[in-house]
């Protein structure tokens, strides 16, 4: 039974077991009720314009050049190269091609992980808040996602204590599983803090999957895979998507990468799972993964130019603001301007009462008191659309 139950987590009589409790995601319900009401979706994470033309003509090309039958089953040679070259450009970290799974966005590739490494009863250690479908991969595989939480700071960055994190490790965990840049909190791992999760996994001699969907949303510094770490390509398995770093969220290409015997059983769950993934769109993905250094710079200015236009608003608003480090989230504590509120009953009340839509994100914690006064917004929409979210929130709140 799951532990992070979503707005209708209400018992479904035909789901089995494992996947009671896991209801309708909370994007899906809160993108459904920006519809109904209207309101401005700033809930579920997508970019409300396409990226590159450059790459929809790719797809163009492969849909009209007859690639269109079943791909390879790890995905295309050009792609997994590019995604090799991707590795070595942006993090000095050379990977064979055939160390590398084309899947069905990064959704399937840790779907795919856990049901291909973990046995019943094992256990996969994570930090609270958690993504929702990592909860219900971990179910699927039999498995048990334990949690560690990451504190608020006074400062406005999320924290872990390492002592407890340590805590969290037992003799059943089989993973563990960071995200980072981290989706709600916006959070980017330090360099410390990666030292201390690759030194626990090196020590315990425990697997490491990382989600890296975020990787080009970092606002200062860089993005840093784990798996370049001393000692921790081998242990690690890194996640990401095309989803988010060229805006077509609706594609669902993403891939695994990791050595190749732990490759080859992620490959065997994954066949079954959807065999391959998305002909026309590899070589699309091939062409994005190859633009040159001003798309990727550009990206992640404009992210951080709309990270600070709808932080004013919501500091203007009133919320505690916790600014991201990266990804295209920022969490608010609403307690300021609703002290009387939890998050999912302020989330369902602010269409009416702003006609804005924005996410709870206790709905992300095993215990859900921790984060019952967060709220998450996404701010990847175009600068028209986050000033009248903005001006909004501002009437209504501040
Ligand atoms: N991981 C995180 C942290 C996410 O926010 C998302 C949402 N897109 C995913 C994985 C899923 O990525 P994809 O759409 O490529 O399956
Ligand atoms: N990752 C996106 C988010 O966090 C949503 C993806 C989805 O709806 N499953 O909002």
């Amino acid at each position: 039974m799951s532990d992070q139950p979503t707005l209708t987590s209400k018992r479904q009589p035909h789901l089995n077991s494992r996947l009671q409790g896991f209801g309708t995601t909370i994007f899906a319900e809160m993108s459904a009720l920006a519809a109904k009401t209207n309101a401005i979706n700033l809930g579920q994470g997508f970019p409300d314009t396409d990226g590159p033309m450059e790459i929809i003509e790719a797809a163009v090309e492969a849909l009209r050049s007859g690639q269109n039958q079943y791909p390879p089953g790890p995905g295309t040679l050009e792609l997994r190269q590019a995604i090799a070259d991707h590795q070595e450009r942006f993090y000095g970290m050379a990977v064979d091609p055939d160390h590398v799974l084309v899947t069905t966005g990064a959704t399937e590739a840790l779907t795919a992980t856990m049901l291909a490494l973990c046995e019943t009863g094992d256990e996969v250690l994570t930090f609270d808040p958690t993504y929702d479908s990592y909860g219900a991969a971990v179910a699927m595989a039999g498995a048990r996602l334990r949690t560690v939480t990451l504190e608020p700071s006074a400062g406005g960055r999320f924290a872990f204590d390492y002592e407890r994190f340590e805590a969290g490790i037992s003799p059943k965990t089989r993973a563990v599983l960071l995200n980072t840049p981290h989706n709600p909190t916006g959070k980017v791992f330090t360099d410390e803090e990666l030292g201390l999760i690759a030194d626990s996994c090196r020590r315990h001699d425990l697997l490491l999957i990382t989600d890296e969907v975020y990787e080009h949303m970092v606002f200062s510094g860089s993005h840093r895979p784990v798996a370049g770490l001393e000692g921790m390509a081998d242990r690690t398995v890194t996640i990401s998507s095309a989803g988010k770093t060229f805006s077509f969220t609706g594609w669902k290409i993403g891939w695994a990468i990791a050595r190749p015997d732990v490759l080859s059983a992620i490959r065997t769950a994954k066949q079954f799972l959807t065999f391959v993934s998305g002909a026309p769109f590899q070589p699309a993905v091939t062409t994005g993964l190859r633009l040159g250094d001003d798309y990727y710079n550009g990206l992640t200015q404009q992210l951080r130019d709309k990270r600070d236009l709808l932080g004013g608003y919501l500091e203007q608003s009133g919320f505690n603001v916790f600014t991201p480090e990266g990804t295209y989230f920022t969490v608010v504590d609403i307690d300021p301007v609703a002290p009387e509120s939890d998050g999912v009953a302020f989330c369902l009340s602010l269409p009416e009462r702003a006609g804005v839509v924005a996410v709870p994100a206790q709905v992300f914690y095993k215990d859900q008191s921790e984060g019952s006064s967060l709220v998450r917004f996404c701010f990847t929409k175009r600068d028209e659309i986050l000033i009248e979210a903005g001006e909004r929130l501002r009437a209504t709140f501040g």
